[in-house]
């Protein structure tokens, strides 16, 4: 049922592994909408369960983990792969295209060095709804098809509930494949892995004249517009290794990730980030440093002219994508948009006066022009609001209906917050799945305001009272 290109074209490294099974597994949600759009005649059937699980294996498939390496904080390490996730192969849809499954989760693998090979119910709960949530908004990034809770204990700081998770996308290659047989001197290997990425994802660099660079190109560019979304929507990814970067431009590998609650520039959930290297503001930067070291390991294959030529695109791409993004959340004109520094004076407002990064841009988007100064009582800083609201006002939209939409379906009612996943997880623990139904189901629809997701769209209270997110997930 599964095909596996991968394995028949050899395309990295890789070994074979047969997962290792959960306890007791049972279903706690099965991605309807995802298994729709790509075909899967499946439902959440036992025969699902145990391959999800780990329990059983598509008929004459075999689970891979792959090789890769990567910059973890700024410092090599060569010695990573899929350490307890397995790549069970890939599910062609409709329209011939290929969706790569790979089970979170399934125990050891000769890359799992000191861990369990093992996922927690918590974590993939955060990984499940977070991934899913900004999809919903329109953020690129990997999905999940299914979520799969076990009575493996397993040990954290405490110890938690097992489970596994099925991720799909389009590719798990990383920026640390390349680095890693960069690191091998491979550039025969280089060639064939960025062969096999141009065939199945970017058939449109081999038209190049130089294929490899109109690879690292698009690659940038992915990447560019992923920070750009990252930046507009206030998230937080938490842990941005070399090893953690799709070279599809995807959010990818949820860990100690976080949307902003109160706007705080410089903003760190992942406690064992001590030095804020990749606190929020600093994400594009180092996306970049991590594309810097992409084109390290591409400078074997690639004319380092190319390269430069390449990464000098990423400052502009993402600015420009980030404040298309703010104008339309702000309800500027689409034609003449606002200038990028009123829409940067609005995240700084945000941030002088210590609001919430989401709230405001939603109350926005339910008021006419007149009325936008009527929350000037909510800014300490009254004058700069009332400065501001002034100078952005011709800029805006001025069809009322056309502007209100345009706000409406691009500010979210609902955002995967940190409290309100914990809840979710906290009752969970308990055996409730009830607030998990409705907070994806909130999440899902993430531009909509419904009376039964109240609990889940209402101001945020003790906003700066942040439960501290680590990376043992
Ligand atoms: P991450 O911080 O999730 O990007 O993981 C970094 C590396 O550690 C990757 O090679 C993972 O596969 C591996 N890893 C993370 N958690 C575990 C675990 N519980 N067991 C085995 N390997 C793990
Ligand atoms: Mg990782
Ligand atoms: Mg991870």
């Amino acid at each position: 049922m599964l095909k596996q290109r991968y394995i028949d074209s050899n395309a990295a490294p890789f070994s074979k592994v047969v997962p290792t099974q959960v306890a007791s597994p049972y279903w706690v949600a099965f991605n309807e909408a995802l298994a729709e759009q790509i075909n899967l005649p499946h439902r959440a059937s036992p025969e699902l369960l145990a391959v999800f699980s780990g329990q059983a294996i598509f008929k004459d498939t075999h689970p891979i983990a792959q090789k890769y390496a990567g910059h973890q904080f700024g410092g090599w390490n060569p010695d990573l792969g899929d350490g307890r996730g397995l790549l069970l192969g890939e599910w062609q849809d409709n329209r011939q295209q290929l969706w790569e499954f790979h089970l979170k989760g399934a125990g050891k693998t000769p890359y799992s060095r000191f861990g369990d090979g093992r996922a927690v119910l918590r974590s993939s709960i955060r990984e499940y709804l977070g991934s899913e949530a900004l999809n919903a908004i329109g953020i690129p990034t990997t999905r999940a098809l299914a979520l799969i809770g076990s009575n493996e204990q397993v040990v954290r700081e405490t110890t938690e509930p097992g489970a596994t998770l099925l991720r799909v996308t389009q590719s798990h290659v990383r920026f640390g494949h390349f680095e890693w047989l960069a690191y091998q001197r491979d550039e025969k290997a280089l060639k064939h892995l960025a062969d096999f990425v141009i065939e199945h994802h970017y058939p449109e660099a081999a038209l190049q004249e130089l294929p490899y660079a109109s690879l690292f190109e698009l690659i940038v560019k992915r990447t560019a517009k992923m920070m750009a979304y990252w930046m507009a929507y206030g998230f937080v990814h938490g842990v941005m290794n070399t090893d953690n970067m799709s070279i599809l431009g995807e959010t990818f590998d949820y860990g100690p990730f976080a949307f902003l609650d109160t706007t705080k520039m410089n903003a760190v959930f992942n406690h064992t980030d001590q030095t804020g290297r990749y606190a929020f503001n600093q994400q594009p930067s180092i996306a970049m440093w991590n594309l810097q070291k992409l084109a390290q390991a591409l400078s074997l294959i690639v004319p380092e002219e190319a390269l430069k030529r390449a990464l000098a695109l990423f400052a502009p791409r993402c600015d420009e994508q980030y404040y298309q993004l703010l104008n339309r959340r702000l309800g500027g004109n689409l034609q003449q948009p606002i200038p990028p520094a009123l829409c940067a004076q609005w995240i700084e407002l945000l941030a002088n006066n210590h609001l919430d990064f989401h709230w405001y841009f939603r109350q926005l988007s339910k008021l006419e022009l007149n009325q936008w100064e009527t929350l000037v009582d909510e800014f300490t800083d009254r004058d700069a609001f009332l400065a501001w609201n002034k100078s952005v006002q011709p800029y805006l939209e001025q069809d009322s209906a056309n502007r209100l939409t345009q706000m409406q379906q691009s500010n979210p009612a609902t955002v995967a917050r940190t409290e309100l996943l914990q809840l979710v997880i906290d009752a969970a623990y308990q055996g409730d799945f009830k607030p998990f139904e409705s907070f994806y189901a909130a999440l899902m629809s993430p531009f909509e305001e419904r009376p039964q997701w109240s609990q889940w769209q209402q101001k945020p209270q003790n906003i700066d009272q942040h439960i501290s997110l680590s990376c043992s997930s």
